[in-house]
């Protein structure tokens, strides 16, 4: 008998006894006495750097270009001083690798010199560069592991920080991950040089509104969900602690029909658990704002205030990090996986993206002055082109096993990327692309519509929830993107291919001025060109629906229903083109990252058939079989004293549990079979597609059969938690 689903359900009940004195509240009213108290930012760098180090630092990040030896000493030096002060008693290089976890490699800052004393060290060399193991990370085949070096590079453009893991401290410094030649093997670096694109194609732009303006940096305000559940109970789920989701259980009776929980009062437990995440969050700097309760059953979500891109990405990064660790203490667990339960809503993470310029303007955000209005249209209508002309690679940048199921299930945006901007936008740009001129009037014109909109910052009424990419009165709002995912690969996608587009915008512009046009009237006439072209990714209705799978295919718009599809397009000329044109990724980079990413899927659902396999026939089955044997006896025992006409109900379940164990049976066979040729071809790219179309409708056939038998089985044997405990006890 199981044993297992009944002491995690107790242990939960003895906890119950512990609440809520048990965690002492952490931090106090206060937020701004104790924001970044771990960070070495501004404040600190002021303190411990000589004046014009600090400067050289600031200007450094600013220009992007390297720090010199001696200068990185000076830094170094007075890191370590800060992080003494605060017990600090090893460093780390922080990076991000392609595994979309984050990852660490401790030095203690004791040393000995060559004559056995005892020094604390930490040198302006060890700041810059490290060299960890590398031949453990994903490469992609870009090392072969007898030249299996990897390097981490110092990002001075995010703030190095102080993680407390209990006692310990530890001062880990943002790099980057790159192989001894220089190739990104992580996240990070395709962002920064994505970022610097960016800066040098909308400098030029901005221009011709602002000359004052040079610097334009992307910025990132993440939503981030995520559920909670009890650690006795994730304990409990093999397929929970193996692969992240739940690959078996039958759907509550109640789950989320009755929207009683969005929005709903936290429950106190998740509570004490925030109020901690929150207070070690803002020690770090991680600017955190916002909590509340998600749709599903013990689904929350936790946003920031919007920063510069590169930080905002650590910063979520580290948030997850951190939220795991905290959870711990609480005996609760975080699930970051885009689907951990079936039947109810999945996690995503929205990414709020925008522009803004050194002179402090948001390049999103419409104005009252004419010509901010005119720039304005200016950003607004390119991310659109942008969006319209390299959707495919967006959508290969969200594309994970976790991700495809959630996308195109009626709870999250589908694989179709289409735009949404709202009925003012649309009549807006309608009025624009109509109009017969481009002359002085018509600018005019334009510009007076733009100045008529309603506050569309303060207009929420017009939300479209079903739209992958939504314009929300400043900013675009890109909600395709997984809940585990790092958030740095979309906005890496997003950077370049806005960069890209205001290149040609530019070109265009000039090609009309250069021939005598006014400069407003051109940029009037090229935009006015684009709206007409980009007509077909724009999309106001429901994105769930049937009809916009077809009409989608109509306008031509690509429709990658799963990982395999969607990652394909990166092995195209037509990726190649967008990176390469770009440097973003040269393109051995970018084969590798498809290769990382096409064996990371193989992978996951690779565990995900086994760990159901194991499940399946060592959890489940047996208890099946000790219930069938329990009713064969009843109708035995009521056969013997000549009352078999009473035995019906046995009969009929022992039927209906047979009709069952066929299926499981006859799918366990199928996916063993579908799984070996998978494992037996070389490509990756035909092994993740046989792992998807092969291998995943088999595990869902084992799981439907599985899920019945759940509610036929009498409960008392029933040997994994089940859902309505995994969400309802708390
Ligand atoms: P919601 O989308 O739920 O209505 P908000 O509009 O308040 O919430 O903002 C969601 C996220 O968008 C927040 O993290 C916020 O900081 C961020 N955000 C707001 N303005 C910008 C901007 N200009 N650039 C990037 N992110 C932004
Ligand atoms: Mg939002």
């Amino acid at each position: 008998m199981s044993h297992t689903r009944f002491n995690a359900l107790q242990a939960i009940e003895n906890r119950m006894d512990l609440l809520p004195g048990e965690f002492a509240e952490t931090g106090n009213a206060n937020i701004a006495s104790y924001f970044g108290e771990n960070v070495f930012g501004d404040e600190a760098m002021k303190k411990f750097l000589p004046e014009g180090a600090y400067l050289s630092v600031k200007a450094a990040v600013h220009s992007g270009e390297k720090l010199n030896r001696e200068l990185a000493d000076v830094v170094a030096a007075g890191m370590k001083e800060w992080a003494q002060e605060k017990n600090c008693t090893h460093f780390a290089h922080w990076f991000q690798p392609l595994t979309g976890k984050t990852a660490e490699k401790h030095d203690s800052f004791f040393t000995m010199t060559h004559d056995g004393r005892v020094i604390e060290e930490f040198t302006g060399g060890a700041l810059v560069q490290q060299e960890p193991d590398g031949s453990s990370f994903p490469s992609g085949g870009m090392r072969s592991t007898f030249e299996a070096r990897g390097y981490t590079v110092w990002d001075p453009s995010s703030p190095a920080f102080i993680m407390e893991v209990g006692d310990g401290k530890t001062l880990c410094i943002p790099t980057i991950f790159v192989t001894y030649d220089g190739c990104a093997q992580d996240f990070k670096l395709p962002l920064l040089r994505s970022h610097a694109f960016l800066d040098k194609a909308a400098v030029p732009v901005c221009r011709l509104f602002n000359p004052d303006v040079n610097k334009v940096t992307a910025t990132l305000g993440w939503e981030q969900e995520y559920f909670v559940i009890d650690e006795a109970l994730y304990n409990a789920r093999p397929d929970l602690v193996l692969s992240g989701r739940t690959l078996l259980g039958r759907p509550a009776s109640k789950h989320q029909q009755l929207e009683d929980h969005y929005f709903g009062s936290i429950p106190e437990r998740v509570y004490l658990l925030m109020r901690d995440l929150e207070t070690e969050s803002h020690k770090l700097g991680i600017p955190v704002r916002t909590r509340h309760n998600e749709v599903a059953p013990c689904q929350y979500e936790v946003a920031p205030i919007f920063e510069e891109i590169n930080v905002a990405v650590d910063h979520n990064q580290l948030l997850m990090d951190v939220m795991e660790r905290v959870a711990r203490r609480h005996k609760l667990r975080v699930l970051f996986h885009e689907k951990p339960f079936a039947g109810i809503n999945g996690s995503g993470k929205h990414n709020n993206w925008s522009m803004s310029t050194n002179t402090g303007v948001n390049l999103l955000s419409p104005g009252d002055t004419p010509s901010r209005n005119l720039r304005f249209l200016t950003f607004f209508v390119n991310t659109i082109m942008a969006v319209y002309k390299y959707a495919d690679v967006l959508r290969a940048s969200i594309a994970h096993a976790g991700n495809d199921h959630r996308l195109g299930a009626n709870e999250a945006p589908p694989a179709i990327i289409s735009v949404f901007i709202g009925e003012a936008m649309t009549k807006l740009l309608g009025q624009i692309a109509n109009g017969k001129k481009t002359d002085d009037a018509a600018v005019k014109r334009a510009i007076d519509l733009i100045s008529k909109l309603p506050n569309l910052e303060l207009d929420n009424t017009d939300r479209n929830r079903t739209s992958p990419f939504a314009f929300t009165g400043n900013k675009f709002e890109i909600r395709a993107v997984g809940s585990s995912q790092n958030c740095a690969g979309p906005m890496t996608v997003m950077n370049t291919m806005m960069a890209l587009q205001l290149l040609d915008f530019k070109t265009d512009v000039d090609k009309l001025m250069s021939k005598g046009t006014e400069k407003e009237e051109a940029i009037l006439m090229v935009l006015k060109n684009y709206i007409r072209k980009l007509k077909p990714i724009l999309f106001e209705g429901n994105n769930y629906s049937d009809e916009w799978k077809a009409e989608a295919a109509r306008r031509g718009l690509s429709n990658h229903a799963n990982t395999p599809e969607a990652l394909a397009v990166l092995g195209t000329k037509h990726a190649e083109d967008f990176y390469g044109k770009a440097g973003v990724l040269s393109k051995t980079e970018l084969e590798a990252l498809l290769n990382v990413q096409l064996h990371a899927y193989c992978t996951k659902l690779d565990i995900e058939a086994k760990t159901l396999a194991d499940l399946v026939h060592a959890t489940i089955m047996p208890t099946v079989m000790r219930y069938q044997t329990e009713l064969a006896n009843s109708i035995g025992a009521l056969k013997a004293i000549g009352m078999e006409d009473a035995a019906g109900f046995q009969k009929n379940t022992l039927r209906a549990i047979a009709q069952h164990i066929a299926v499981v049976q006859d799918g366990m066979e199928k996916m063993q079979h579908a799984l070996d040729a998978a494992h037996h071809v070389t490509d990756l790219q035909e092994e993740a597609g046989m792992l998807c179309e092969a291998v995943k409708p088999q595990m869902e056939r084992i799981r439907e059969a599985v899920d019945e038998l759940e509610g036929i089985v009498d409960d008392q044997y029933w040997p994994l938690v089940k859902y309505r405990e995994m969400l309802f006890v708390r």
